[in-house]
């Protein structure tokens, strides 16, 4: 243990076999130096956003045991929207300020390319300013199973159509056994990872994602930062992390209970320490609740997510979200912990700070 703290303590790079030992940690060791670390990146900053996120199908091609949003047995109510049904959404919430549309599907065999990827050219053409955040690397590898267009083209076609920047769903853990266990048949972590890359090398933005507290072990949570920390020393175009804490109502995986407030914590101030290259720790209240994801802030968060206006993927598994969050609800709660509100754009520029 001494060489880790002495590692922790001079601020330099946990190795892989360090890394191994940072849970044995005790929680307030870990907030001690993860907080260090967020308090020289960001001071007192908390971050937001202004966004709308739109799920235009739940009805999937692919059966991963912990989800609790595609249409099955346990949640039986499949739907797709039109063009112009997301049309709709969207006008209504660019009038009420969003700056950032997060469009993310379930893999709809139905569905043509067309329909998945059109749509960011409507958006586009008509608010050419609003940052389209969509297609996870899972939506990209279901495209190529199921039209054979590759990894490129497709990416080619965001990049035309107007995507801005990739969201950091699909990762879920990237050990094969567990990925074999619970998401079997959807993208690879090889290739979660490969996908990513190559929107890296475009020069574009991505986020990464990490489902936890379900069958993975902590060393599998380690495993999943090392490979990401890996890609980001090659390509640095990762924005931000994303721990998410896994919902267990309407899944099918039969685990009774879901990491403790304790063990969230942890793997958030683990992150910090050890994600030195990626610039930005999500506690994304949706699946955390907004008060654990505030407390998240002293434990090397340092961002919320944003307003979302209507949730549906974590709510279906059981999180309190459905309904997004007021933005003065969030400058209220980072106030009043004595931290600085700062509304940001989707690619962490800052917009507002509310003093
Ligand atoms: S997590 Fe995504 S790919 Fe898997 S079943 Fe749910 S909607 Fe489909």
């Amino acid at each position: 243990m001494q060489n880790i703290l002495d590692t922790l303590e001079k601020g330099e790079r946990i190795d892989e076999n360090l890394a191994y030992k940072l849970y044995e940690l005790d929680l307030f060791t870990l907030a001690k130096y993860a907080h260090k670390k967020r308090e020289a990146l960001h001071g007192k900053k908390v971050y937001f956003n202004v966004n709308r996120h739109i799920n235009p199908t739940n009805i999937c091609a692919d059966t991963c045991k912990f989800c609790a949003f595609s249409a099955h047995r346990k949640n039986p109510n499949p739907y797709f929207m039109t063009h112009e049904e997301i049309m709709k959404i969207v006008d209504k919430t660019v009038k009420n300020g969003t700056k950032e549309i997060h469009i993310v599907s379930a893999h709809n065999k139905d569905r043509s390319w067309q329909w998945y990827l059109e749509i960011f050219k409507l958006i586009k053409d008509k608010y050419p300013t609003l940052h389209i955040k969509a297609m996870t690397a899972a939506e990209i590898d279901f495209l190529y199973r199921r039209f054979k267009l590759s990894y490129e083209e497709v990416i080619e076609k965001m990049l035309e159509y107007g995507v801005d920047s990739m969201p950091g769903g699909g990762a879920e853990i990237f050990d094969e056994e567990v990925r074999a266990k619970i998401c079997k048949g959807k993208v690879s972590s090889e290739n979660w990872l490969k996908i990513h890359k190559l929107w890296h090398q475009k020069g574009r933005q991505s986020n990464a994602t990490m489902l936890f507290g379900h069958i993975e072990k902590r060393e599998h949570r380690i495993d999943h930062m090392l490979r990401l920390r890996k890609l980001q020393d090659e390509t640095n175009g990762f924005n931000a992390f994303i721990p998410l804490v896994w919902q267990k109502d309407n899944s099918f995986l039969d685990i009774k209970e879901q990491a403790d407030s304790e063990e969230i914590l942890k793997t958030i101030a683990i992150s910090r320490i050890l994600l030195d290259n990626i610039k930005n720790i999500k506690a994304y209240w949706a699946t955390m609740g907004i008060n654990l994801a505030m407390v998240a802030q002293e434990f090397g968060a340092n961002d919320l997510d944003g307003t979302i206006e209507k949730e549906n993927i974590q709510s279906a598994g059981g999180a309190k979200s459905a309904k997004g969050m007021q933005l003065k609800t969030f400058i209220d709660m980072i106030k009043s912990s004595n931290l600085i509100p700062v509304e940001r754009d989707s690619l962490y520029n800052e917009l507002k700070k509310y003093a």
